[in-house]
């Protein structure tokens, strides 16, 4: 029997998240790779699921496994996860990979933990080692080393990865094959009341959103001051985008979490990207070296993020930021 890759999709007010797409595009290639006739399937769980489950199959899914009742309009891991480890302990996928979002890093260890495998969270890169088995690339020891987890004597080998991290891939056009999963098994777990999510509720995002910014300045530890940050959003603000941070600018207060980029935060890829007093760690370098020109700031001029920078500028990072601030403002006087 051919080997199945498995996709986890999540959805968002009832539509598929990008990330899902993107992790579709990436099993189509490592399933080219694994040969043998290895197809991509995914699965899906909420309620009126056609006409999203049509668009996996757009994307490359062969079969598209629904658990589709309105007692599973909300995310709850104490329904999915169940749901989703009996139909993985059924197919026996070879690969499961799940966005790692907010509930996709709750989801895929709470299924991976049922089936008693391992899952790589947090992978920026997934390959086939010469087995092809799955080799998860994971940012380890600080970010300062690229590690390798392999998972070769379990089925399915897990993993998650942020949005961000792959390109979406034009539609692969696969012919739609959707299976309802049969719920009945499930029926006390649905009613049951005792952790029903009630309502979902989105916070507004203040500001332009990082994802979408085309420019986007972003500060780290060497910024130094809540004084020099507030000069840092003024910048990003005047020049139409948006303010992101490194971890320890976040651990700082200087700003929230929202803003930070990387293997724990968001993965960008903004048209310029400016960078104020940041060493250049693996994992904030993941989450912003797609963008398209990169601009960098640090007073070590053996800073590792020169490496991958197309400016580097040596100095102090107070003092250039106190002067393009002012530029900025002279020019639009
Ligand atoms: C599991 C895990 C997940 C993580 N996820 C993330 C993540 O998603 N995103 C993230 O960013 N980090 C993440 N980290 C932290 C990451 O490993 C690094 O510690 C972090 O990215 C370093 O941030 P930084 O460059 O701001 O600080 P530092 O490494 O302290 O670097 C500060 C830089 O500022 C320069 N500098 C100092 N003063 C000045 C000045 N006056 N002018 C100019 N330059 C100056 C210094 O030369 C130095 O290069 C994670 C860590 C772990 C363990």
């Amino acid at each position: 029997m051919s080997k199945k890759i498995w996709v986890h999709a999540e959805l968002s007010d009832g539509k598929i998240t990008n990330v899902t797409f993107e992790l579709l595009s990436k099993a189509l290639d490592l399933a080219k790779e694994m040969g043998d006739g290895a197809e991509v399937e995914a699965t899906l769980i909420g309620t009126g699921l056609d006409g999203e489950a049509g668009r996996l199959a757009e994307f490359g899914a062969k079969k598209i496994y629904a658990a589709d009742d309105p007692r599973l309009k909300l995310y709850s891991p104490v329904t999915y996860a169940p749901i989703l480890a009996d139909l993985a302990s059924t197919h026996s996928p070879e690969i499961y990979v799940f966005g790692a979002t907010a509930a996709g890093s709750a989801l895929g260890p709470t299924v991976a933990a049922r089936l008693k495998t391992g899952i790589a969270a947090h992978c920026v890169d997934l390959q086939l080692n010469g087995e092809k088995k799955l080799k998860a690339l994971v940012p380890s020891f600080g970010g300062k080393v690229i590690g390798e987890i392999l998972c070769p004597g379990k089925i399915p080998q897990m993993a998650s990865v942020k949005p961000g991290i792959f390109v979406k891939k034009e539609p692969a056009l696969a012919p739609k094959a959707v299976e309802k999963v049969d719920l009945r098994t499930y029926a006390k777990l649905l009613d049951a009341k005792a952790l029903e999510p009630v309502s979902a509720v989105r916070r507004p995002p203040s500001g332009l959103p990082l994802n979408e910014a085309q420019v986007v300045i972003c500060g780290g530890f060497g910024v130094g001051s809540q004084e020099n940050w507030n000069r840092l959003e003024e910048l990003a603000r005047l020049l139409g985008g948006a303010a992101a941070a490194t971890r320890p600018a976040v651990d700082e207060g200087w700003t929230g979490e929202h803003t930070m980029v990387g293997t724990s935060g968001q993965s960008i890829r903004p048209k310029v990207y400016i960078g104020f007093g940041i060493s250049g760690a693996t994992h904030h370098i993941c989450g912003m070296n797609e963008s398209g020109v990169i601009v960098s700031v640090n007073r070590d001029e053996e800073a590792a993020i020169f490496q991958v920078s197309d400016f580097r500028v040596v100095g102090d990072g107070s003092v250039i930021l106190s002067a393009l601030l002012n530029a900025v403002k002279a020019e639009m006087e």
